[in-house]
């Protein structure tokens, strides 16, 4: 037996056989060519059927992994329309007289290692991406298809590294597990990989890709990460009932459904799931979350290409208020900058995109595009239980100009005749440093907290949240981060608010007891996280 360990991206056991994954990447020959026109006319076709195939993938991750998780193929097919990249494949083909599948190539090359050079971590992670749309131009110029083959035998699928693409496009229904030798754990794929509920390990090394055959008998342990070849006796006793274990887990859960959350000494606590989009309600619903504690309302502007109108924004929200029939629903307001950027608003480039223009400074700073969506948020009102949060607080005068924003929008709404909920509960994120410790001010102007942990602990431990190097300087439980969340909630109940957390934090099953014991009134989770979180709650004895 050899045992070899990763990270695990998704906790499941998986046990099989291996299935080398076989990318059709043909090896690219360097042609001389005389008809040059020629040749960018075939990289026209191989574009257009590129979009084709990636359209057909979206469509595919839009149903099995839900809408912000897809969108990293809208951006390869937006990628194969870049400017830059296109330019350099016609130059090379025009100035060197070679074939377009060399051309695509070199490109590809240059700017893969453009991307990797950077010091952003996110756009370290584009260099990926533009090889995986130049592998797929480069199959589509030879006439090939869209990626590797599978065995047609359920198999655990062993790579290099997977991209997005590859993953997605993989029949389900034939892989047991994902093990890749490189890749981080903030990769598209490893949040894909979650996504699929399989069982998954990223990182195993090179010695674990030259290691392994097609055929190999294979346990993938996506708990602890450990990769077992050949398993022994013992280790397959061993693990098959760790798998068992699982299943019998998740069966259980099932059996949560309808129950509340409450610990066993009869304190209760609300669990709501965190969506992107309209498309994320079906897995709330299907998890039995009690309401929305966060929708992140950005999504509708990235996925659009101008300013979402009202009527857009409100159809959007009224639909998330109805499907959740009564239970309460928290849209943020809009939150970019940073890590999100969109092309539309114009941003000027930062050298501190986290410490910079984003979120409320950004709607407090463009007054129309804040006001459009609280006109939309105020009109979707009458159609739920609405709640409205506002990101990146950091001073009393920023919470009454969002205030008296609110309050002008209900003005207007009502000398126009037109219907809203007067008591839409309002609130802040609490995710800076500073809004914690001035929370004793911000509680009495609010109806509620919510503590975005993501953000809280970059701030707090000035750690670049995208940055994958500091994974080792990140201590999710710092005393600190902890500190300020609880503050924070004696501040909200001193003051008549209550206070939730919606952070990734939320769903880290060791602090549950914690955040109860602070007096936490609701954590909100990815909709996977509820049962679990239902039953670790129901568990705990706070008269202990
Ligand atoms: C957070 O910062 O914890 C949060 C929930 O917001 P986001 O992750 O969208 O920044
Ligand atoms: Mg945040």
């Amino acid at each position: 037996m050899i045992v070899y360990k990763g990270k695990g991206v998704y906790g499941a056991v998986a046990i099989g056989r291996v299935s080398v994954f076989k990318r059709q990447a043909a090896a690219v020959r360097r042609t001389v060519i005389e008809d040059t026109a020629a040749e960018l006319a075939r990289i026209e076709t191989a574009k257009q059927k590129a979009v084709e195939q990636l359209t057909a993938i979206y469509e595919k991750a839009l149903k099995e992994v839900g809408e912000a998780n897809a969108e990293i193929f809208e951006i390869h097919i937006m990628m194969l329309d870049d400017e830059d990249y296109n330019d350099s494949i016609k130059s090379i083909i025009e100035t060197q007289k070679v074939n377009a599948e060399y051309a695509v190539a070199v490109t590809s090359d240059n700017f893969a290692d453009m991307f990797a050079a950077m010091d952003d971590a996110y756009m370290q992670a584009r260099s990926a991406d533009v090889k995986d749309i130049s592998n797929r131009l480069i199959a589509c110029l030879s006439g090939g298809g869209s990626g590797g083959g599978l065995s047609d035998d359920k198999a655990i699928i062993c790579a290099d590294d997977l991209a997005p693409s590859e993953t997605v496009s993989l029949d389900k229904d034939k892989v047991l597990a994902f093990v890749t030798a490189y890749g981080s754990s903030n990769s598209h794929t490893a949040i894909l990989a979650r996504n699929m509920n399989i069982a998954a390990v990223i990182g195993a090394g090179s010695e674990f890709l030259e290691g392994i055959r097609d055929g190999d008998m294979m346990i993938v342990d996506g708990h602890t990460g450990e990769i077992f070849v050949d398993p022994d006796e013992e280790t397959m006793a061993r693990l098959e009932a760790k798998q068992a274990e699982d299943i019998r887990k998740k069966q259980l859960l099932q059996e949560l459904k309808g129950k509340e959350n409450v610990t066993l000494d009869g304190r209760s606590v609300k669990i709501y799931a965190n969506i992107g989009g309209v498309g994320g309600i079906g897995a709330v619903l299907a998890n039995d979350a009690g309401g929305i504690g966060l929708f992140r309302s950005e999504f509708l502007y990235l996925e659009s290409e101008d300013y979402p109108t009202e009527e857009q924004q409100f159809a959007a929200y009224k639909k998330v208020l109805e499907s959740m029939a009564g239970k309460k629903v928290i849209i943020r307001t809009l939150d970019i900058g940073a890590d999100k950027q969109i092309g539309y608003f114009g941003l000027d480039k930062e050298e501190n995109p986290a410490l910079g223009f984003r979120a409320i400074r950004i709607c407090l700073t463009r007054p129309g595009i804040f006001k459009t969506q609280l006109r939309a948020l105020f009109r979707a009102s009458a159609f739920g239980n609405l709640g409205i949060m506002f990101p990146m607080i950091t001073s009393v005068p920023e919470v009454e100009k969002c205030l008296e924003m609110c309050a002008e929008v209900k003005r207007e709404l009502t000398g126009e005749g037109i219907a809203f909920n007067e008591n839409t509960e309002i609130g802040i994120m609490i995710e800076t440093p500073a809004a914690a410790v001035i929370s004793d001010k911000l509680a009495p102007m609010v109806d509620f907290f919510s503590v975005g942990t993501n953000d809280l602990t970059q701030y707090t431990l000035a750690c670049d949240r995208q940055n994958a190097k500091l994974e080792a300087f990140v201590d999710t439980h710092h005393e600190a981060v902890l500190r300020l969340i609880e503050m924070s909630a004696k501040n909200a109940h001193e003051n008549g608010a209550w206070i939730g957390i919606c952070g990734e934090l939320a769903a880290d099953l060791t602090l549950t007891e914690t955040f109860l014991r602070m007096g936490i009134d609701e954590l909100s989770v990815s909709a996977p996280f509820v049962l679990p979180l239902r039953e670790k709650v129901r568990s705990i004895d706070l008269s202990k």
